[in-house]
């Protein structure tokens, strides 16, 4: 939760010419409280403080909540005083990072993957490379909150600028529920209208050094010279710094992770699941989702694993190598059955709605691991491609490329290619326009 200082007068339309501005600061509102608020909706609109107990702090509070003078870090004993009434409710941590993940991985890494994730709740995105399939920062940003809002009831602010510090920035003085953008010829403007707390980073100490030199406010730092900046903070990198940051100014570049090993989804059954229909059913879905992240990022699965967990919480998992790499939930999915067939001692030819499991499960899942990258990618055809392409009237140029033409594939081609249209309406219409058929 921040506490970073908001100024009204940033909050206003600064011109909508995006050249540069290619890193979004991603943050969520309140998002303790926020999701504690999508999972107990009665409590929207209402105080909610997330952090109880004698000796807690508050983790989180809703804007609400702050309206009481409520804030991050407070004492929650401190908080119970100020808001008697207020909705206090226990950190749930497992939960808000089960949401987050999803979050990151289902909404934010469809656009880029070039993401520095700063903390559960909070990432900056550099969208340079995106824009060729999105065209504007502006469009990426809008879709990027609706999603987040649509799919999860929360919602989330974004800062769009030409760097990390300006988006950072921008985002706080949108919040909440918001969009800023700062042309990258305002960012020197923007940064001066702040006080000094408004530069992520400059803390107390830093603030009370800077005051005893007659600073108060980022224009005043802006009217230094570094010179001045050393004498004021005794270090030649903190005066640099500030002085670069008054002018709005930041040389950093992100801090991106390394290449992912695995892609996977689980989901929890509502009720422990008893027959093989619901669970397919599941597993389907977790296909299709993992396929089209895959997908997003433009990579191809070799290994696959079906997970279990039951009731009593033992978790059981089973591996195989795909015959090829896919990126695809139609090659997956049967595939995926097998696995869980197998892991349940059932016949490979149990099928049906009426077909009851072994065992109950309590959560399925499955993650496809052995990734490559889709272009470096050289897909073999099967012996039972080549045979349906001789099988076929017409003679057939070999599928040996990795990308599929709808027209001329095998039939796994033409499904992979079915699913990349159903990305297409995804993209378009939301996640939930569109699903796989049988
Ligand atoms: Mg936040």
């Amino acid at each position: 939760m921040s506490t970073a200082p908001r100024i009204e007068a940033a909050k206003r339309d600064w011109g909508h010419d995006e050249t540069g501005c290619t890193i979004l600061h991603i943050d969520m509102d309140a998002f303790f409280a926020s999701l504690e608020i999508a999972r107990h909706p009665e409590f929207r609109g209402k105080p909610v403080i997330v952090g109880t107990g004698n000796r807690a702090v508050v983790s989180a509070a809703s804007y609400e909540a702050r309206k009481y003078g409520i804030n991050s870090a407070m004492p929650a004993a401190r908080a119970h005083q100020l808001c008697p009434n207020g909705i206090f409710l226990p950190v749930d941590h497992h939960y808000y990072s089960a949401v987050s993940h999803e979050i990151f991985h289902t909404v934010f890494r469809e656009v880029t993957d070039r993401i520095e994730q700063v903390s559960v709740d909070e990432c900056y995105m550099d969208v340079s490379g995106a824009l060729l399939a999105w065209h504007s920062p502006t469009r990426i940003a809008q879709w990027l909150r609706a999603q987040v809002a649509e799919r999860f009831g929360i919602t989330c602010s974004v800062g769009i600028a030409g760097n990390k510090l300006v988006a950072k920035m921008a985002s706080t003085n949108a919040k909440p529920n918001g969009m800023l953008l700062i042309p990258l010829d305002k960012h020197a403007q923007f940064v001066q209208l702040m006080p000094l707390r408004g530069i992520p980073g400059l803390g107390p100490a830093q603030e009370k050094r800077l005051n005893a030199w007659g600073i108060n406010s980022v224009s005043q730092l802006a009217r230094c010279s570094v010179e001045e900046l050393i004498q004021a903070t005794g270090s030649k990198a903190a005066a640099t710094h500030l002085w670069e940051a008054s002018h709005g100014i930041d040389p950093c570049t992100l801090t991106l992770h390394a290449p992912e090993k695995s892609i996977g989804q689980e989901r929890t059954f509502d009720t422990d699941c008893n027959d093989l229909a619901t669970a397919s059913t599941l597993i389907k879905q977790c296909c299709d989702k993992v396929a089209s992240i895959l997908r997003a990022k433009g990579l191809m699965a070799r290994t696959l694993t079906v997970k279990l967990r039951f009731p009593d919480l033992a978790y059981s998992t089973k591996q195989m190598q795909l015959e090829q790499p896919t990126d695809a939930a139609s090659t997956l999915y049967p595939h995926a059955i097998d696995l869980l067939l197998r892991m349940m001692g059932m016949p490979a030819d149990c099928r049906g709605t009426e077909v009851k499991l072994t065992r109950p499960i309590r959560l399925a899942g499955i993650s496809t691991s052995t990734l490559t990258k889709r272009e470096e990618t050289v897909i073999q055809p099967t012996l039972d491609e080549l045979l349906e392409e001789n099988e076929r009237v017409a003679p057939m140029p070999q599928a040996s490329s990795s990308i599929p033409s709808p027209a001329n594939g095998t039939r796994s081609t033409r499904l992979r290619c079915a699913e990349e249209a159903v990305d297409q309406i995804r993209r378009k219409f939301g996640q939930d326009s569109a699903h796989l058929g049988a």
